[in-house]
């Protein structure tokens, strides 16, 4: 699967505040991905981001 900055995206871990759609805010050795829920960001080294993501929720708009 191939990502772009901007995507919603799905986890299979669920945030403390409920919610599995992060936004993807930066592509690089690391993810840097939004929580839908709550708007908190986390960084994720690129391997565990690949992981962790289930599937794109939504594509980003260009
Ligand atoms: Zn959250």
């Amino acid at each position: 699967m191939e990502y772009n900055i901007g995507d919603i995206v799905r986890t299979k871990k669920v945030h403390p505040c409920g919610s599995k759609l992060w936004k993807i805010t930066r592509i690089g050795v690391d993810f840097k991905m939004e929580c839908q829920g709550c708007g908190h960001v986390i960084m994720v080294e690129r391997p565990k981001a690949l992981k962790m993501i289930t599937k794109i929720e939504k594509k980003a708009e260009n």
